[in-house]
């Protein structure tokens, strides 16, 4: 078989996924940043592999579905060559069952796992709580799903960054300009990428959506995630604790701000075990979200040999290893598993 000669643009999340996909097949790539490997969205703080719920049922879903089935193994292969753990655990989610509405949702979600999840996760009510890790209910129940799991980002992206270059990557830092025009390029280029492409096409095809998140000091590794309000409080593998995020469609700077400082006065108030967390890290980054929030995923609507991957929004770290592997099939073996709602000519239709 021919090598073909494949760049990569992005070294964040997708690209690195991608990459390490394409690699493992055999193939040659280099990887190429205008800053550094997971600088962007994907270096962030929480890393929850959350499921969609369990109906309403789209390709979407699925295809998320797909790729959280996909993530032990594919983090077990990344760790055997990176030898960098990413400390992936899958401890299930709790969200409070706010009013008579929400527990009716809850109990038909049990029957619709059944059916959607097939076997490999359940969706429960329950009313039983961890005295010492918990968010209160005001009808005194829950939600508990066995299918959410969590990892490190950071060193995801680290575990990846190191992986491709066991595997014969090249990977070139803080390069402006696109290196070389003749062989096939994969953009995964994050919001930057969406603005750009809005700029070609002169229609809003995605933005950047900001988001700013903490880790607090606090160890209950091995314990659910809980969400609730709009908070995700999510134990790490060591003795902290993620909670995020803000969700900004309007903002004037990358940093952090006194929004973050709201999330985290909420989480204390809504989680009794964190009132004595201290703060240990903030962060934000910058989320890529495509008009109709499905991910961007296929070729380039006008230019030959350009792929495009971008579109994780909220939920990128979970999609990456199906992204990586649609990716890889599409290119490598002309095998076309996208899901048409995804693709670049049809989200542009829509515009
Ligand atoms: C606060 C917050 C919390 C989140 N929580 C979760 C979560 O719990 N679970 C989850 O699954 N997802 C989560 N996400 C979403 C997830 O982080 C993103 O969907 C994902 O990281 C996107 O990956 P990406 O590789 O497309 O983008 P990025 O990580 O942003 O990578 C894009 C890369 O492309 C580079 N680049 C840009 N332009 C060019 C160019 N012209 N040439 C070369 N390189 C270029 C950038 O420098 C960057 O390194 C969260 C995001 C945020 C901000």
């Amino acid at each position: 078989m021919a090598t073909p000669d494949i760049t990569i643009y992005g070294a964040g999340i997708f690209g690195l996924s991608i990459g390490f996909e394409i690699l493992k097949r055999g193939f040659k790539v280099k990887i190429v940043d205008i800053s550094k490997p997971g600088f962007g969205a994907s270096g962030g703080l929480l890393g929850a592999l959350a499921p969609h719920t369990p109906d309403n049922w789209n390709e979407k879903k699925e295809f998320q579905l797909s790729s959280l089935l996909m993530q032990q193994k594919f983090w077990n292969e990344v760790y055997a060559i990176s030898g960098v753990d990413v400390e992936y655990s899958k401890n299930g989610r709790i969200i409070p069952l706010n009013d008579d509405r929400a527990v009716k949702l809850s109990l038909g979600r049990t029957e619709s796992a059944k059916k959607l999840w097939k076997g490999f996760a359940s969706w429960e009510t329950i009313n039983k709580i961890d005295k010492n890790w918990y968010v209160p209910s005001p009808t005194g129940l829950y939600s508990y799903d066995t299918m959410s799991a969590q990892l490190n980002p950071r060193k995801a992206c680290k575990s990846l960054e190191l992986a491709v270059k066991k595997l014969g990557a090249t990977i070139e830092e803080n390069i402006n300009n696109r290196v070389d025009k003749n062989g096939l390029e994969i953009w995964a280029t994050g919001h930057q990428g969406l603005n750009t492409l809005s700029k070609e096409f002169n229609k809003l095809i995605g933005d950047g959506v900001k988001g700013q998140a903490a880790l607090l000091t606090l160890d209950r590794r091995n314990h659910p995630q809980l969400f609730t309000d709009g908070i995700h409080i999510i134990p790490q593998q060591n003795n902290l604790v993620a909670i995020g995020s803000t969700s900004e469609t309007i903002w004037t700077h990358e940093q952090t701000d006194t929004r973050l400082d709201q999330i985290i006065q909420k989480a204390k108030q809504l989680c009794p075990a964190l009132i004595n967390s201290e703060i240990k890290e903030r962060w934000s980054g910058i989320r890529p979200r495509v008009k109709g929030r499905s991910p961007l995923l296929g070729p380039h609507p006008s230019k030959e040999n350009i792929f495009i991957a971008n579109g994780g929004f909220k939920i990128g770290i979970g999609l990456a290893p199906k992204i990586a592997e649609v990716t890889a099939n599409f290119i490598l073996n002309q095998q076309d598993m996208i899901p048409k709602r995804f693709t670049p000519a049809h989200v542009l239709s829509l515009i």
